[in-house]
């Protein structure tokens, strides 16, 4: 393992600290969606020649390497979409838009994505289901407690991210599907910022489904992931429908194809889903438990030397994950991100996508500093040293 050389990225004159947008790719994964595009080019489940053939049998070992990673029972149960937002479309109007009633209540939190929110928001127009927000700590975080007290016997679901992508902090999903289960309450998961970075077991986490995105993970764009469990899939209904997915069909009927097929109407993103099986395969060489230490440690160290400038504001010291939040008083958010640019350092300013946080939250915009276990100590002192020059700052922002 040689992170210089893995990720061609890493040298560009860039510092890269928005991992929580997306991700760096090793050079073997960009290879191998090279050689599909070079050597292989060919559609799926359509042509009788052999190199449609290995690439039907390429996305086959993806989806079993992809089911492998998460633990799930099998890889009938892995989904290829487009990303996470189209995994979670497909759950809440194919599955909970069958499934849900007017009188039923859906739980979310107000640190959700957008894509977490808006497809229930406008599902629930349509029925009429009640949304309820678990109300979160004053650190922004969700306990089981809190989930308890907005369950009631109308409660049909609970759909929240694993790790939140501005507070960063993780939940106890083991806990929470176990008392969701006993109420008869079932658990959608966004995993856009946990299967990247910290170990995700559906069986042993007992999640009923999950979403996520291979691009926040080391691998392509363009490419998502559901997972649901086999029996839950039986009654979920397509979102689209098309070519690859349908066994025959006339003017009264249509016979779906088997699962997952069934979900995956029209040409795959191809060259991303053989690709993203390298993807996995790095991961796993690197494996999760050093992703997670090494993620802790340069965090560790991020906040210390942030503290060490008094006029840096944290706000989310205490989350576990691999985000850290800052801004400058009477500085706005976006030009302190861009005078970072100035240096060549990226990271993210504004709402991050969770526009109703600040409902909850003691701030509105923040800037987002987020790492992946690429990322070195080096490239924090560097930050720092851009931090510390406060006059610097001042003149870029006519301070
Ligand atoms: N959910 C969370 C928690 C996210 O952080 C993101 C992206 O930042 C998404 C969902 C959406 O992911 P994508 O844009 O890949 O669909």
């Amino acid at each position: 393992m040689n992170i210089e050389k893995d990720f061609v990225m890493k040298n560009e004159d860039i510092i890269y600290f928005d991992n929580a947008a997306t991700t760096f790719k090793p050079i073997s994964v960009i290879n191998k969606e090279m050689e599909y595009l070079t050597k292989y080019t060919a559609n799926s489940h359509r042509g009788d020649y052999n190199i449609s053939f290995k690439v039907d049998d390429e996305i086959d070992e993806s989806r079993y390497l992809v089911s492998k990673y998460i633990n799930s029972k099998s890889k009938d149960e892995i989904i290829f979409t487009s990303n996470t937002t189209d995994s979670m479309n497909l759950v809440i109007n194919g599955f909970f838009g069958e499934y849900l009633r007017e009188d039923d209540e859906v739980i979310l939190t107000k640190s959700e994505h957008a894509s977490n929110i808006l497809p229930w928001l406008v599902l629930s127009k349509k029925i009429g289901f009640k949304i309820k927000y678990a109300p979160l700590d004053k650190e922004g975080k969700l306990s089981l407690e809190s989930i308890k007290k907005t369950i009631t016997r109308n409660t049909k679901a609970i759909s929240i991210a694993h790790v939140t992508n501005v507070i960063g902090d993780i939940r106890d999903i083991k806990t929470i599907t176990k008392y969701a289960h006993k109420k008869g309450i079932l658990v959608l998961i966004d995993g856009a910022q946990s299967v990247p970075h910290i170990k995700t077991d559906v069986q042993d986490l007992d999640i009923d489904f999950l979403a996520f995105s291979a691009h926040k993970m080391c691998g392509p764009t363009g490419l998502g992931i559901l997972y649901g469990k086999y029996e839950l899939l039986k009654y979920m209904k397509p979102f689209k429908y098309g070519g690859g997915m349908n066994e025959i069909y006339n003017e009264n009927t249509i016979e779906l194809d088997d699962i997952p097929y069934r979900f995956e109407a029209g040409t795959p993103n191809v060259s991303a889903i053989i690709a993203f099986s390298e993807t996995i395969k790095y991961l796993n060489k690197i494996g999760i438990e050093n992703i997670e230490r090494t993620e802790k440690y340069l965090k560790h160290y991020l906040i210390k030397e942030l503290k060490t400038i008094p006029y840096i504001k944290i706000y989310n010291e205490n989350s576990e994950g691999s985000i850290v939040l800052i801004n400058i008083d009477g500085i706005e958010s976006g030009d302190l991100g861009l005078y970072l640019n100035t240096k060549n350092i990226c990271v993210r300013s504004g709402k991050h996508c969770v526009k109703m946080l600040e409902e909850e939250a003691e701030f509105k915009d923040t800037v987002r500093i987020s790492l992946y276990f690429y990322n070195s100590y080096e490239e924090i002192d560097k930050l720092i040293l851009a931090l510390k020059d406060f006059d610097n700052i001042k003149k870029y922002v006519n301070l």
